[in-house]
């Protein structure tokens, strides 16, 4: 077991890190306050290769590991959650199931473009009626000649709009399983610009403000056959073992946050002075900072080893529940105590802390709830 990062990826981490304190950071206040989808940054990370991370150079990829990926989101996180997301939506949600699922042709006519940032992803499973409820969704697909027919809607959806590939779940009949009708559902690859396919509203949200949250419309949305990724029927699953990579994203964007809170603080207890002393030096403020700095350590060890699972195990829903259940809940206490170490100057827009802990509380909502998380994680100590 080696607890040490070796070379290679800390010379990763150190492109991650400038590239964030020098391009990232300068607009994340504006890209908050504006609500505004940061285009031109995503622009730049795509000229650095952030976009193509976990994709093999086969595919015009960077070809590195899940962790390298994991950094990326964790360092743009500790300054700004927006960008964060914008990059673990596409590369988590969108590549990976092409990449895991996609025949042949799909990897070639979709992951270059991903990978290079020409293109960028995102994925469509909730509804209105259908959350935690996944399997409650109303959208269809039915099969016409050589085009598959889409109706239906989806919400939320991260990069909705700015991204040009969607992964769409949607029923395409029912089954019968011991006896009962169940839904049969697939998953599709449906392009932006598609006639029926729209976008409805935009969400107007407490956090993570420049990503990009929209309703998704489709009107007899016609695709072609072959746009079914993996075999029909499998849509489900493809949708949850999507997921299960994705809260590894989630989690280096949680653990992303509670490190920049983390940092902001230390910095501002040094210098803040009360009672004629600088207020790290009441006991109060170290026991604090003690305590967020140890839960940080134990996430970003958790987060990491979901990493490294997703790199060498065929399951790990486990790690990848526990990772995002636990920096998520993390990153909600230590940016509360961040703002609460910044006094009043926490609760004003100009100090960071308070953007922080507004990105950070959707980290425990979504890819999944923290109550989903348990539920995996008991599901699996008690099968
Ligand atoms: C900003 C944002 C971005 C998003 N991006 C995407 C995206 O890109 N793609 C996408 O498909 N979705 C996306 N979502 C949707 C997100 O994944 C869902 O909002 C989330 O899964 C919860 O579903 P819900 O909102 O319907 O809540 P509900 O399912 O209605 O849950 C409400 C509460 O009830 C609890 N609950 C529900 N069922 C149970 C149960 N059986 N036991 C215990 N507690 C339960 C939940 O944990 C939660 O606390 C996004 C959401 C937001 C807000």
């Amino acid at each position: 077991m080696d607890f040490a990062l070796d070379k290679k990826h800390e010379m990763a981490r150190n492109l991650f890190k400038d590239f964030a304190e020098n391009e990232v950071k300068p607009l994340a206040q504006e890209v908050d306050e504006t609500e505004t989808f940061p285009r031109e940054t995503v622009d730049k990370m795509a000229k650095y290769g952030f976009l193509g991370i976990p994709v093999p150079k086969e595919y015009g990829g960077q070809g590195c590991d899940p962790l390298t990926y994991v950094m990326c989101v964790e360092e743009l996180s500790k300054v700004c959650g927006t960008t964060g997301v914008i990059v673990s939506a596409h590369t988590s949600l969108c590549i990976d199931p092409i990449l895991t699922y996609g025949t042949e042709e799909q990897k070639q006519k979709y992951l270059p473009k991903l990978a290079s940032g020409e293109w960028l992803g995102a994925f469509g499973l909730t509804e209105p009626g259908a959350g935690t409820d996944a399997q409650g969704q109303q959208t269809k697909a039915v099969l016409d000649g050589d085009e598959w027919v889409l109706n239906g809607s989806k919400c939320f959806i991260t990069n909705g709009k700015e991204a040009n590939v969607y992964i769409i779940i949607a029923v395409t009949g029912t089954v019968e399983k011991r006896g009962r009708k169940q839904k049969e559902i697939s998953s599709f690859i449906v392009e932006k610009g598609t006639p029926g396919f729209t976008f409805g509203t935009k969400e107007k949200k407490m956090g993570i403000r420049g990503s990009s949250t929209y309703e998704l419309i489709f009107q007899d949305c016609r695709i072609p056959k072959d746009n079914l990724l993996g075999p029909k029927g499998k849509g489900f699953n493809i949708a949850m073992h999507t997921l299960d990579g994705g809260r590894i994203g989630i989690a280096a964007q949680a653990l992303g946050l509670a490190e920049g809170a983390l940092e902001a603080t230390v910095s501002y207890v040094k210098e803040r002075k009360q009672f004629g002393r600088t207020i790290a030096q009441f006991q109060n403020t170290q026991f604090q900072l003690a305590d967020m700095a140890t839960k940080v350590e134990a996430a970003k060890n958790l987060v990491y080893r979901a990493a490294m699972a997703k790199a060498t195990q065929k399951s790990y829903s486990v790690e990848a529940a526990m990772a995002k259940l636990y920096a998520a809940e993390v990153a909600m206490e230590v940016t509360t105590k961040a703002v609460q170490l910044h006094g009043g100057y926490g609760y004003i827009r100009e100090y960071d802390v308070e953007r922080m802990m507004r990105d950070a509380k959707i980290t425990e909502i979504y890819e999944g709830t923290s109550e989903v998380q348990r539920m995996v994680i008991s599901g699996s100590l008690l099968k």
